[in-house]
């Protein structure tokens, strides 16, 4: 082990905010805290927040109403 080694360990990870965006509405809805490897790119997360879900489950159902 000599100095070097220490300082890349030390070095390697970055704490980083990731926001969740609803691919429905476009909003963000929560923001999550990742340990990243330094210099990698981060990507927004895409999720469904509860008000599209509520919209997606409602229309489901008449769907299904129509089809039988
Ligand atoms: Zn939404």
């Amino acid at each position: 082990m000599n100095n070097t080694e220490k300082f890349i360990v030390q070095k390697g990870v970055e704490h980083k905010t990731i926001p969740l965006i609803c691919s429905w509405c476009r909003h963000i809805i929560n923001v999550k805290e990742w340990e990243i490897e330094r210099d990698k790119k981060i990507s927004p997360d895409f999720g469904i927040c509860p008000r599209c879900l509520k919209k997606i489950s409602r229309s489901n159902k008449q769907l299904c109403k129509r089809q039988m």
